[in-house]
């Protein structure tokens, strides 16, 4: 008799996401085997859809009795894969995901399989008109869309590149490249994959460093654990420059000499040449770097050298905590407090969390290191859940950098309207004379943030988000920072006519042009979303500014973390309370953290660091803690509130968003749904909090009115059975014309 396959279709809705079962052809028996990805006929036209097999059972007389109702089931088509592309543990780690994110399982295997490219073709996409033409269509306001713009730009300057590469240097979606398509302004055209695989440089070796007594103790620690061959968790809470890598390092040599692997998560942004460069140094081709600017083939090629065995050691993004790597000893998650790990589209999984469940399958050690741990994870370390190693001083043995917070209420009182108080102008100038160089740090790109008509305080706002739009000088245009939307400046406010129309607020670029009026004889130069929007632009930057010793480094959150630049003695901080005014919970978290980071910069080399921070909030626990490096005293007080209002780690959150054309239809199914919870918490006495629903903070995005509810308990298992049965009953209801999106334990509110 025939044996049979379970399998998961991809593409499926949640009402039929189960398994399916096939008869396999004679032919394929042999071959076919769990974890392989066929094609199957599906539904009732016998459309050809790709799936996965997730069991295989063997011919025998039971099944051969129920021979009646085998026969009627179809059979598999063909076999995509040579050999299993996942394996049991990630089967379930997937199933494990669908649970959690409330996603249909091939969504969740989505993120372990490797994507097919058995063509070794690739994509390329060229301007299709002369360039003066496109020129014209740019400057002449046509086109309303600013990642069309940036494509545009970009293949006037690149001629060309893979479609893939365009859509993640540029963002914006494949809607933008697309677009210009259709319009006949670019073309594609097919080429082989191995032109346009980039030629890796060699990168000189480099030796593990004699460690520091502090390095020391950490290390015999955690190798402790390692050898112990038990799942376990370790926070190392190092201040910044306190040789966190180094130990980094030392943890994953010493896997890999006992014949083990090792994970290394990074977040996107500190993931610079600098940091995968000091792995390479060190490991040579035994490392595989996963970033999000891969192409298809370059992931594959990865993927295929870490799933043979080739390759153990894995630096990379979070979705590096999927790659087939087997018998892990360790998984190092660094900067474990930051928001990346976390996926921002369906299924909005955790890193962290995947990283859990792979060391606890693997009898590994999972090591989280910070300067600044989440308030989630310090607090599992109190509570003995995770195992906490300090590190309180610098490699070098240099101090922190001295802090000094500016009332920027005060400044205005003594008259200084500029966007530098007269201690950090003070300061740049003294930094400029003795040859040493300077950071700046604000959270804004662009030229000013918004523009407001000073007859009528009309400010502009994106047509299709509720957000107001950005002005940038370099372009001279208003960008919309969350759909791209974009116009030519106006001169003449929309709804007055009056010309009293004017930039406000602070951007980088706004920044840069103050420096070159204050300080003329200083060399600048700007790192933000805008300037890095080419290939190798972050590397740019940074070699630039460090090579050619340029004075002053302005920039967004880009440059907060991860740079290690000797000649760095100032920092300056132009507006702390940039993130304090969300609506947040996190608000204050973030504003340490961020204020932590940026101070790490300074004074990294053997000449002491200062830093100077502007704030109209002086008295924000987060900015005062930060001020005097005292994580513990910033600790106490958000545990209390945490605890207070019964925010994480105290509750679990579930967010439902509902976003639609119709400001009303959304709002009503945002109300039946909250009845709808309201019942079972009622019934069956979940104790849930219900929240909303309330407008989102941005209540408008992409022409979609936005409606959020939010559940909080203390209970997850209550959260999570709640929105299973809430997501499902939504999609049996058919809306058509809102969408709902579930996250579980959110890192940010909007
Ligand atoms: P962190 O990751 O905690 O910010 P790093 O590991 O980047 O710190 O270390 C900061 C600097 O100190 C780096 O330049 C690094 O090469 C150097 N360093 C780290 N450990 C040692 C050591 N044991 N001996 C000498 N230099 C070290
Ligand atoms: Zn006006
Ligand atoms: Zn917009």
């Amino acid at each position: 008799m025939d044996d049979i396959a379970f399998v998961v279709i991809n593409n499926v809705i949640r009402s039929i996401d189960v398994f399916y079962s096939y008869v396999i052809p004679k032919e394929l028996v042999d071959k076919l085997k769990v974890g392989m990805r066929v094609h199957v006929p599906f539904g009732v036209s016998n459309a050809k859809r790709e799936a996965l097999v997730v069991k295989i059972i063997k011919d025998n007389i039971d099944r051969i009795k129920k021979s009646e109702k085998i026969s009627r089931i179809k059979k598999i088509k063909d076999i995509i894969d040579d050999e299993p592309v996942i394996d049991e543990d990630m089967l379930d780690i997937a199933y494990k995901m669908k649970e959690e994110y409330i996603c249909t399982y091939y969504e969740a295997l989505s993120c372990i399989l490797p994507t097919l490219c058995k063509n070794k073709m690739v994509k390329v996409a060229y301007l299709n008109k002369q360039d003066e033409y496109i020129l014209d269509l740019i400057e002449s306001n046509s086109v309303k869309n600013i990642w069309q713009i940036k494509i545009l730009q970009y293949l006037l300057k690149n001629r060309c590149d893979r479609v893939s590469d365009i859509i993640k240097f540029i963002g914006g979606g494949k809607s933008s490249i697309n677009t210009l398509r259709k319009k006949g302004l670019i073309e594609y055209r097919e080429e082989n994959e191995s032109q346009f695989i980039v030629n890796k440089e060699d990168v000189k070796k480099d030796y593990a460093k004699e460690p520091t007594l502090e390095q020391k103790i950490v290390l015999d620690k955690i190798i402790g654990y390692i050898k112990k061959d038990e799942y376990t968790k370790v926070l190392i809470h190092g201040v910044t420059g306190s040789g966190k890598t180094e130990v980094y390092m030392r943890l994953v040599e010493y896997c890999i000499s006992n014949g083990k692997s090792a994970i290394v998560l990074v977040p996107e942004i500190a993931l610079t040449p600098q940091m995968v460069d000091r792995f390479k140094a060190r490991f040579g081709n035994n490392v595989a770097v996963i970033h999000s600017r891969l192409s298809k083939g370059e992931r594959y090629e990865q993927w295929k050298l870490i799933n043979c065995g080739k390759i153990k050691i894995v630096v990379g993004v979070r979705s590096a905590i999927f790659v087939p790597l087997k018998n892990i000893g360790i998984i190092i998650i660094d900067e474990e407090h930051e928001v990346s790990y976390k996926s921002e589209t369906t299924p909005k999984y955790n890193a962290k969390d995947i990283a859990k469940l792979r060391c606890a399958k693997e009898n590994a050690v999972l090591v989280y290191g910070s300067a600044t741990p989440s308030i989630e994870t310090y607090y599992e370390a109190l509570t003995g859940e995770i195992n906490l190693c300090t590190m309180k001083n610098r490699v070098n043995n240099q101090n922190l950098p001295c802090v000094e917070l500016i009332d920027m209420r005060q400044e205005l009182d003594d008259g200084n309207r500029s966007i530098f108080s007269y201690a950090l102008r003070e300061n740049i100038l003294e930094n400029i004379k003795n040859g040493q160089q300077t950071i700046l740090f604000l959270n804004r790109r662009g030229h000013s943030n918004f523009m407001l008509c000073r007859s009528c305080g009309f400010v502009i706002k994106c047509i299709r988000c509720n957000v107001t739009m950005t002005y940038h000088r370099i372009e001279d245009r208003l960008i919309c920072h969350y759909c791209g939307y974009t116009v030519k400046r106006v001169s003449e406010c929309p709804k007055c006519k009056s010309n009293n129309i004017k930039g406000f607020g602070l951007g980088t670029q706004k920044v840069e042009e103050e420096i070159k009026k204050e300080f003329p004889e200083a060399s600048v130069i700007r790192m933000d979303l805008d300037t890095t929007s080419y290939k190798d632009a972050h590397n740019d930057i940074l070699k630039k500014f460090r090579d050619e010793n340029i004075n002053i480094l302005i920039g967004t959150q880009m440059i907060a973390k991860g740079h290690d630049f000797p000649n760095v003695t100032l920092v300056g901080v132009l507006a702390a309370d940039a993130m304090l005014n969300s609506v947040d919970f996190r608000a204050e978290e973030r504003t340490f953290q961020l204020l932590t980071q940026v101070s790490g910069r300074a004074g990294r080399g053997e000449k002491k660091g200062k830093v100077v921070i502007q704030t109209y909030n002086v008295d924000a626990y987060s900015i005062q803690t930060a001020v005097t490096h005292d994580y513990k005293l910033y600790f106490d007080k958000e545990i209390k509130l945490r605890k207070e209002l019964n925010y994480p780690p105290f509750s679990y959150i579930g967010v439902l968003t509902f976003s639609g054309e119709d400001d009303k239809e959304a709002f009503n199914w945002s109300k039946a749904v909250k009845k709808f919870i309201f019942n079972l918490n009622t019934k069956y006495k979940l104790n849930l909090d219900i929240l909303g629903p309330n407008r989102a903070p941005i209540s408008k995005i992409k022409n979609k009115y936005r409606w959020k509810l939010i559940m909080k308990g203390s209970n997850k298992i209550y959260i999570l059975k709640t929105l299973t049965r809430v997501v499902d009953k939504f999609y049996n209801s058919k809306a058509k014309n809102v969408k709902l999106s579930v996250d579980i334990n959110p890192v940010s509110m909007q």
